[in-house]
This record gives structure tokens, C-alpha cells and sequence, in this order.
């Protein structure tokens, strides 16, 4: 009997105990589940974390890099615009012109620009081309460079108008101009190979009239191309008979034979620099200004 029992109590507490363990085991088991439910959490909100910071890292470089696009091509039109700038400074750097106000505030000054021929008189003519309609394109052309800094210009005529000699210088005088400018193109069907610009001033060489003829030698021989010829007195067919535009205007005067329209090189070069060659011919005429501000 005793036996009996105390096998009965040994199953007993074996079976308490077989509880008990499995009772630890499910805790165990419901510790390492909640535990691995923690872990997953934390995980999970890592890898958020990491997701977001990827996403701020990615947003920062596309930011960096439309930044950098954005310099990049500022710099270059930069470049582009300042390489510009520099070409055209250069190109025109002989042509300087002062400021505006450096002018205008002295004294308004008026400048006659008289395009040779018109009308009835075309001046000279080759196949293609009309001495009257030339000297109106680079006339205006003159008149506009001027205005544009400060100078105000009369023209002798502004369209196909026929007007005589006289008539012109005594336009210039009346309007008490402080300058007039002659221009024309040259023609000898006898020799095509004579060519270049031609300059004419007043026989008796007054010193206005020199430097006026200087300057104009000056600037055009600068403007390129063309040759430019000794300065004549006179007119070309002589030395002591001025041209009625030069000879009976009071105010310092030239007459520009802009190339010969019978030389096929003196064309190609107006055709292609008139725009040099009037810059040329206001610069001339401001520098001229300039000088007989600073030595009265
Ligand atoms: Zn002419």
C-alpha cells in the first residue's frame, strides 16, 4: 500500500511539474513572441528611418544637381555674352566714343552731312551702281552715329532731291552749322585700277581745316581696308579751286570721295564696311570737337 501512494504522489508531482514547464514554456514562448514583435518595431521604424533619410538624400541631390545645372549654364552665357562683348569692344575699340553728356553739356553742336548729288544728278555711273543713291545710304547712316552722341545733324537732302552746290553751302551757312561733311564716290573709267578714299579740304589749308582733314585720314585709314590717300587741297582736277561745299561754307569743311565706283576691290569694300567707314567718319568729326573744347 505504502508503495502504492507514494508512486501515485511521484506521478502526481511529475505532472505538476510537466504543467509547470509547459506553463513556462508558453511564457517563454509568448516573452520571445512579444520580444520579436518589439525587435520587428524597432526594425521596422529603422528601416523608415533609413527609407526617409535615402528619400532627403535623394531630394538634397537633385536639388545640387538642377543647382548646378543652373550655374553651370549662367556661367556659360556669361561667357558667352562677355566673350561677345569683348569681340565687339574690340572691333570698335578705335572708335571710342565719349559720353554722351560730355558733349551736350559744353555746347550743342550741328554738323552739315551733305550727300553728294540727287535727283537729276546721279553723279558718277557704272553698270550697277549710282554715285547719288551710295552717298545717301552712307550719309545716313553718319547722320544716326553722330546723333547718337549728342551731335545734331542737318542733312543737305535726306531722299533722291536735286540741289545744287550753292544751294548746299548755303544751307550749311545759314543754319550757322559748326561742320559740313561732303560725301561722294569717286569714278576714273580710264583706270580701274586707281583706287582708295580721297580727301579734299579748303587750298588755303586753314589749321581747322587740316585737322579736320587729319582726323578724317585718321579713323578712315583705322576702318581698314580701303586705301586712304594724301590729304588734297583744292580739287582733283586743281589744287587752287576749292569744291563750292568747301570753298564757300564758313565753318570747317571736307569732301570724302568714299572709293572709286570703277574699281571693283574699292566696292566690294563699301559694300561690305559702309558701316565702319560712317562710324570712321563720326568719329572723326567728335574727335575734332574734342580737341577744340580742350584748346580753344
Ligand atoms: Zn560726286
Amino acid at each position: 500500500m505504502c508503495d502504492y501512494r507514494i508512486i501515485l504522489r511521484g506521478i502526481r508531482v511529475r505532472m505538476k511539474s510537466i504543467r509547470k514547464g509547459k506553463k513556462i514554456e508558453r511564457k517563454s514562448i509568448e516573452r520571445n513572441s512579444n520580444s520579436d514583435v518589439k525587435s520587428g518595431n524597432r526594425q521596422s521604424s529603422k528601416k523608415e528611418k533609413v527609407k526617409k533619410r535615402g528619400l532627403i538624400r535623394c531630394v538634397v541631390a537633385v536639388v545640387c544637381l538642377i543647382m548646378s545645372v543652373i550655374i553651370i549654364v549662367k556661367l556659360n552665357i556669361g561667357d558667352i555674352d562677355h566673350s561677345m562683348q569683348v569681340i565687339k569692344d574690340a572691333s570698335l575699340d578705335y572708335l571710342y566714343f565719349p559720353e554722351k553728356n560730355e558733349i551736350e553739356e559744353k555746347k550743342e553742336l550741328l554738323v552739315c552731312i551733305d550727300a553728294g548729288h540727287g535727283g537729276k544728278d546721279p553723279g558718277a555711273m557704272t553698270k550697277d551702281r549710282v554715285e547719288k543713291e551710295e552717298t545717301l545710304i552712307i550719309a545716313k547712316q553718319v547722320k544716326k552715329y553722330l546723333e547718337m552722341n549728342g551731335i545734331k545733324v542737318m542733312m543737305t537732302r535726306e531722299d533722291d532731291t536735286f540741289l545744287t552746290p550753292k544751294q548746299r553751302a548755303k544751307m550749311a551757312n545759314k543754319a550757322n552749322a559748326d561742320m559740313l561733311i561732303s560725301i561722294h564716290r569717286n569714278s576714273l573709267p580710264s583706270s580701274k585700277e586707281t583706287n582708295g578714299i580721297d580727301i579734299y579740304i579748303n587750298f588755303l589749308q586753314e589749321e581747322e581745316d587740316c585737322a579736320l582733314g587729319n582726323n578724317l585720314k585718321y579713323y578712315l585709314e583705322r576702318a581698314g581696308r580701303m586705301n586712304v590717300n594724301p590729304i588734297s587741297p583744292g580739287s582733283a582736277t586743281d589744287s587752287k579751286e576749292n569744291y563750292t561745299v568747301v570753298g564757300k561754307t564758313k565753318m570747317p569743311a571736307a569732301l570724302v570721295e568714299m572709293g572709286y565706283m570703277t574699281n571693283k576691290r574699292d566696292n566690294v569694300y563699301f559694300d561690305e564696311s559702309v558701316n565702319s567707314y560712317a562710324l570712321a567718319i563720326s568719329k572723326a568729326v567728335i574727335k575734332f570737337f574734342e580737341d577744340n573744347e580742350s584748346n580753344p
